[in-house]
């Protein structure tokens, strides 16, 4: 079925969105992007997505085409249009169409952002076999630019990240720089050791999960211990459990890093209950 999408003021059909070849996204991936999950018909976290991208913006000199009020109505109108009930959001900004091709940002004043919305419709999000499993990941060097920080549309190499895990018959891949874990090609990597939550610190290297925010908020809310520092694969694969978090997979254990299970190999118990406090905790608060 078509779904109604956004693009730069109108609301569509799928089939009749269109954005110029000369569109500094397609051309360069100058762009910017948020994926916002939907439980219930409502938005997750939105506030937390709509300052994540704020922040990416203004760390390339992007402005923004529209306030963020207007940012929420239309993530309303796209879930109440398409009638979603769980599933995501996806929003790209681009720094527009000049028209033609140059390495040059274009007069913000005579090029205006270009932004699109829309929507994926997954029902059965929340209550998702998978995370009963848990999944498997490959350890694969870390070659991203160095402002991993800055969610931009550059995602050839996460990408190629994800084919490695499949060729290799695991599910995704978790990025390894200078020995230590960086984070999943999209989600941000924990390691539980002794009751102890243990995640790389905020800097240039991670994005900054939006779900890492709330999940550590209510592990310590919930009188969990968390150390913000790196770790190794080795590390990782001698820890009682593993997992990882982002809007669209919430919390989801890893059992099984470059072959080795991690704890008895199944969904341990912290994985377990940080999904259910997530998922519950989002509920209330989704808009
Ligand atoms: N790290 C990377 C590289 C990502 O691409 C993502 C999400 O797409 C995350 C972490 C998780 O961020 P969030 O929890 O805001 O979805």
């Amino acid at each position: 079925m078509s779904r109604t999408v956004y693009v730069n003021g109108e609301y569509l059909p799928e089939e009749e969105a269109k954005v110029s070849i000369f569109d500094r996204g397609f051309l360069m991936a100058d762009g910017v992007y948020e994926v916002t999950s939907v439980l219930d018909g409502k938005l997750v976290d939105f506030e937390g997505h709509a300052k994540r991208l704020e922040r990416s913006l203004g760390e390339l000199e992007m402005k923004a085409p529209c306030t963020t009020g207007e940012l929420l109505e239309i993530h309303r109108e796209l879930v109440a249009k398409n009638g979603i009930e769980e599933g995501m959001i996806y929003l790209q900004i681009t720094r527009g169409s000049p028209g033609d091709r140059d390495f040059v940002f274009p007069d913000p004043e005579t090029t205006a952002p270009t932004i699109v919305l829309f929507t994926q419709n997954k029902p059965g999000l929340a209550d998702n076999p998978v995370a009963k499993q848990g999944i498997s990941v490959i350890s694969i060097e870390d070659i991203r630019w160095g402002r991993r920080d800055i969610k931009t549309v550059q995602l050839l190499y996460p990408s190629m990240g994800k084919m490695m895990a499949k060729k290799a018959g695991a599910d995704d891949a978790w990025l390894v720089e200078d020995g230590k874990v960086t984070e999943g090609t999209s989600n941000n990597a924990y390691i539980v050791k002794g009751g102890k939550i243990i995640t790389r610190a905020l800097s240039n290297d991670i994005l900054h999960g939006i779900t890492r925010a709330a999940v550590l908020r209510f592990a310590r809310e919930a009188q969990m211990e968390v150390e913000e520092r790196s770790f190794s694969i080795e590390e990782a694969q001698g820890a009682d459990e593993a997992f990882f978090t982002s809007a669209s997979a919430f919390v989801m254990p890893v059992v099984k890093i470059d072959g080795a299970e991690v704890g008895t190999g199944k969904p341990g118990p912290v994985a377990a209950r940080l999904r259910e406090i997530y998922l519950d905790e989002s509920r209330k608060t989704a808009i």
